[in-house]
């Protein structure tokens, strides 16, 4: 309790007081309370968001196509009723354009008062989605904060609530960001326990070819190709996902930049390799847009607004017969076990995120002998490091 105690201290602040939003009377779910003596702050039948700002630091330097970084930018938020209290969290990599000010403004505007219970979830996040165009990182912390909260009341994880079988949960892959031949060979050597990895590309040919027989002169696994947007002309690009399959690769994200869909779509359609969306796929309504452009999407719970549009969009694309895949940003077990939760019904998982900081503060989703392994646990199945 005083760990909880120290969090909302934390968030209130941070930005001033201003996070506490009461709900009307709230009496059906009174019997659902924890054993915790409530807090002197919550006012029973209500729901309480709060905030607070955290950094997530990476094990190591991330390089992509275009940048590098050492910190993600994090917000944790939680959602308390009557003494239960569902977890969240909004990641922001730069690349994306929220950073902690612009969650932190988000959240300030949210208004839960109106709304009588957590169940109800459509209603409240499509509140929350009207409130701004974009800020989806700010709007999956919400989300995911509401699901973990209402599995809990209800009692089961949200894999189960979902129908899905936790033993049809997928091997994750581990990223090999761009380096030097040395540090990427080390790097996939220290990887051998994962069943599959995902190897950054997209800067030059040279440099591309080169992290692959670096992989490849040390390990076997299959590979997941990520170039990021980073190539530039549809007849190299055809050549080197022709290439990469010779070299064991098993899928290609986004060859190229999302305003050359034509030329992807020309690629997908010669491939001998699945084409996936990260870049293009932001929101349910971009999936119809991308039949016929990709062979499937990459659903990330901070460009997508959460779970609840994650779930939408994984049937949407499986109606258009497109393959799926669900991925992260750098997230602590928080939105990596969130997101965890759909994932018996994919094609592959890179949920690896929780595995790159030194900074986790929650136990969650595992790796067992590369596969990820859900428990039991209501909502998320999370239980904060160091609290009791
Ligand atoms: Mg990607």
């Amino acid at each position: 309790m005083n760990s909880r105690r120290d969090f909302l201290k934390t968030a209130s602040l941070s930005t001033m007081g201003g996070m506490f939003f009461g709900a009307s009377s709230f009496g059906s779910l009174s019997g659902l309370r924890s054993d915790e003596t409530p807090l002197q702050t919550t006012k029973p039948g209500r729901m309480n968001l709060s905030w607070k700002p955290y950094d997530l630091a990476l094990r190591h330097v991330f390089t992509l196509a275009g940048s590098s970084r050492t910190s993600t930018q994090g917000i944790q938020v939680e959602i308390e009723l009557d003494g239960v209290v569902g977890y969240g969290e909004a990641s922001m990599p730069p690349y994306l354009g929220e950073s902690k000010a612009s969650v932190i403004e988000f959240l300030s505007r949210v208004d839960l008062s109106t709304f009588k219970s957590p169940f109800e979830l459509e209603d409240i996040l499509n509140y929350v989605d009207g409130i701004t165009e974009n800020n989806t990182a700010a709007k999956a912390s919400i989300d995911i904060a509401l699901h973990d909260l209402v599995g809990k009341l209800i009692g089961q994880p949200w894999h189960k609530i979902w129908g899905l079988d936790k033993e049809k949960a997928p091997s994750t892959m581990f990223t090999i960001g761009i380096d030097t031949p040395e540090v990427v060979k080390t790097k996939t050597q220290e990887a051998s326990h994962f069943n599959i990895l995902k190897v950054k590309l997209g800067r030059n040919d040279k440099s591309d070819r080169e992290m692959i027989e670096s992989v490849r002169a040390v390990s076997n696994q299959p590979i997941a190709v990520d170039a990021n947007q980073g190539w530039k002309d549809k007849f190299y690009a055809l050549d080197m996902v022709e290439w990469l399959h010779e070299q064991g690769v098993v899928l290609v994200e986004q060859p190229m930049s999302k305003k050359q869909h034509d030329d992807i779509a020309w690629i997908t359609e010669r491939s001998s390799l699945p084409i996936m969306a990260d870049e293009s796929l932001q929101r349910l309504s971009d999936v119809p847009k991308l039949h016929g452009i990709f062979s499937g999407v990459n659903i990330k719970l901070m460009k997508c607004t959460g779970m609840r549009e994650a779930w939408k969009i994984l049937n949407l694309a499986r109606a258009l017969q497109m393959k799926v895949m669900v991925g992260c940003m750098t997230e602590t077990s928080c939105a990596i076990s969130a997101a965890a939760q759909l994932s018996p019904a994919v094609d592959w998982a890179d949920l690896d995120g929780n595995l790159l900081i030194a900074n986790d503060i929650y136990d969650g989703v595992k790796v067992v002998d590369g596969k990820l392994q859900l428990n039991d646990r209501p909502g998320l199945g999370i239980v904060p490091l160091n609290k009791n």
